[in-house]
C-alpha cells in the first residue's frame, strides 16, 4: 500500500499535518516555507496516513 509520500510527490500537499501522528512520518520544512512529510523507511505501509489526508486523489468522497 502506498503511503503519503505519494501526495507530496504530487505536489498536493498543504502540510496541514492530518498524517504527521505516524512515527514513521517526520515534518521537514520544504522550500515553501511549510513542513512537508516525509516517510522514513520504517514505514509498514498500513494505510493510515492517507485514509487522514483530504487529498488522496484515490478516496472516495464518502
Ligand atoms: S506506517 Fe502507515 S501511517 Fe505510517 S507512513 Fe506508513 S502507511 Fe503511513
Ligand atoms: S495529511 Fe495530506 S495534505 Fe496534510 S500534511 Fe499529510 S500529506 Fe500533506
Amino acid at each position: 500500500m502506498e503511503n503519503i509520500t505519494k501526495i507530496v510527490q504530487l505536489g498536493i500537499c498543504t502540510g496541514c499535518g492530518a498524517c504527521f501522528g505516524c512515527k514513521h512520518i517526520r515534518p521537514e520544512r520544504n522550500s515553501l516555507g511549510f513542513d512537508s512529510p516525509v516517510v522514513d523507511d520504517g514505514c509498514e505501509h498500513c494505510g493510515k496516513c492517507l485514509a487522514n489526508c483530504c487529498f488522496d486523489p484515490e478516496a472516495g468522497d464518502d
